[in-house]
């Protein structure tokens, strides 16, 4: 058993913090948490003092890239270096992100089972995953790989290449969008990744506003990964494509730049209980791009996006942390709980956006989110205060201890 004491309890819920905080850890799970340096433990339980420090429960990314490294395409293509050196580099920062704090991922697409079952047998250290192994969209989506010029050698996932053991994405008709989320489903997708707009670093000519999927492809694509008892995750940032994504009823909008343009969308996100994970991170990285079209379609999105949050909060949308990470580094996913407090969160709401309510977003809140009984030991030991300045949560420094399962991920404790 281990026994965390003394500290600032942030327990994910929302609730105000609570000081002198004991909580006992019993295997992988919580035991119990207490107030005030009471609980019960036995004698000969691992005491760790955590005086003048602040428990969170481990933090979720709902929106990360982890075997993706770099945004050009000689990376996406895999042309840029062998392959077990890729994989290597993707174990390192799975392991890197862990020790960071995040003890849960969402992958949006590129990371296979694999790495899932090389951390579940020990082989690497990493996160929980979530994963949804490749993007799904219609032929000229996101998912379906071209040059501008309309070749497409290496096909078919948007941000890492093409694995030819991995199921394709790109739907042809509405006949194939069923087998082909079964297929994902069968490669180990805990959740199906779908987009229905381009993107800010997509194609010339697929931009934010450009649908890609009709309404009836989007009902059963939602229809089957539902049947599947698999939630769906969706890129959309604007226009028509948006529209569609809401009403098929996806469980989270990836994005969703110009949500701030049509306030029936956010009451319905509302009512249908449709997360909001706007990765505002990652337009940051976008507004600097090489690319002239890139940087023109995130300078344009930017304001409506920063309102999208906004209105989202005040319609009663839970808005989500994911930091779209992959070509703008890796392990910067702290980054984006400043994006949301700059956005106009409270510190408490952003921390609840990487906690309890990514939990939810996930699918997840029953076994992670919060430090309450019953849940898995997954928690951090900050030094210093996140509601008093949410960047602390940004340098690995800070995160003192990063307990997964009750196992200890990293230790920067300096006194015990
Ligand atoms: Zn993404």
């Amino acid at each position: 058993m281990k026994v965390l004491r003394g500290a600032r309890l942030i327990d994910g819920t929302g609730a105000a913090p609570v000081t002198g905080a004991t909580i006992v850890i019993d295997g992988e799970r919580i035991a119990s948490v207490a107030v005030r340096n009471e609980g019960d433990f036995p004698h000969d339980a691992e005491i760790v003092d955590c005086t003048g420090k602040t428990i969170l429960p481990g933090l979720i990314d709902c929106h990360d890239h982890m075997a993706n490294h770099r945004y050009d395409l000689a990376h996406r293509w895999g042309i840029d270096e062998p392959e077990s050196t890729r994989h290597l580099r993707t174990a390192a920062v799975l392991r890197q992100t862990l020790e960071a704090g995040y003890t849960m991922i969402r992958d949006a697409a590129g990371l296979d089972a694999g790495f899932k079952r090389a951390i579940d047998e020990g082989l690497i250290a990493g996160p929980r995953l979530v994963l949804s192994i490749s993007i799904i969209s219609p032929i000229g989506g996101i998912g379906d790989a071209v040059a501008p010029s309309g070749a497409s050698p290496f096909g078919d996932c948007c941000c890492v290449p093409r694995d030819p053991l991995l199921p394709s994405g790109v739907v042809e008709t509405l006949g194939d969008v069923r087998p082909v989320v079964r297929r994902m489903v069968r490669a180990g997708a805990d959740v199906i990744k779908c987009a229905t707009t381009g993107g800010a670093s997509s194609r010339p000519g697929h931009g934010p506003k450009d649908g890609a999927f009709n309404l009836d492809e989007m009902q059963a694509l939602v229809e089957e990964a539902h049947a599947l008892d698999r939630r769906v995750m969706c890129h959309a940032l604007g226009g028509r494509g948006l529209d569609i994504a809401i009403a098929a009823e996806v469980d989270s909008i990836e994005h969703g730049c110009y949500l701030d343009e049509d306030p029936r969308q956010l009451e319905r996100m509302a009512e249908r209980n449709i997360f909001f994970v706007p990765t505002l991170l990652v337009y940051e990285y976008h507004r600097k791009s090489p690319l002239p079209h890139v940087r023109e379609r995130a300078h344009a999105l930017h304001e409506h996006h920063i309102l999208a949050v906004q209105r989202a909060l005040a319609a009663g949308v839970k808005v989500v942390a994911g930091t779209d990470a992959g070509g703008h580094g890796h392990p910067a996913n702290a980054g984006e709980l400043d994006c949301l407090v700059r956005a106009g969160m409270t510190p408490m709401q952003a921390v609840q956006a990487a906690t309890l309510w990514a939990a939810e977003c996930c699918g997840r809140a029953h076994e992670v989110g919060t430090v309450e009984k019953g849940k898995f030991a997954d928690l951090i030991v900050v030094a210093g205060d996140p509601l008093a300045d949410i960047a602390t949560l940004r340098e690995a420094k800070n995160i003192a201890l990063v307990l997964k399962g009750g196992e200890v991920a990293a230790d920067r404790m300096t006194h015990r």
